[in-house]
């Protein structure tokens, strides 16, 4: 399987890593579209939102604490930020490995 996020998480790939634990990691988007961009993403590979079971209920809903978490340490939360999950090809996805943006600073609509 020949997934980007995937080797990042097994450290096989180089990323500029803020936070790791034992289900998530966040990592810099390396194209970043605002001055702070981050992509929080589960260890556990699942293609999209679409894909999600039951049983990642759990896992999906700690990713949006984690990322007040982020917003918290990186001084971002009075500033405000966005959390995006793009969907598919047509929702902007090109990365098929589950992950939220969290963007802050020179934020431009589409
Ligand atoms: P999406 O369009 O939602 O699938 O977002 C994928 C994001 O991953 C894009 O914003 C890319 O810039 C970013 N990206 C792709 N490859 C890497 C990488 N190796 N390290 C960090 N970010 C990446
Ligand atoms: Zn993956």
């Amino acid at each position: 399987m020949e997934c980007i996020f995937c080797k990042i998480i097994e450290h096989k790939q180089k990323a500029d890593i803020v936070y790791e634990d034992k289900q998530y990691i966040v990592f810099k988007d390396i194209n970043p579209k605002a001055l702070i961009h981050f992509l929080i993403v589960p260890k556990k590979h699942i293609k999209t939102i679409d894909d999600l079971k039951e049983e990642d209920r759990e896992l999906i809903s700690g990713i949006i604490f984690l990322a007040k978490k982020i917003a918290f340490e990186q001084g971002i939360v009075k500033k405000g930020y966005r959390l995006t999950f793009n969907v598919g090809r047509g929702g902007g996805q090109i990365v098929d490995h589950i992950h939220l943006h969290l963007m802050s600073g020179i934020l431009k609509n589409e």
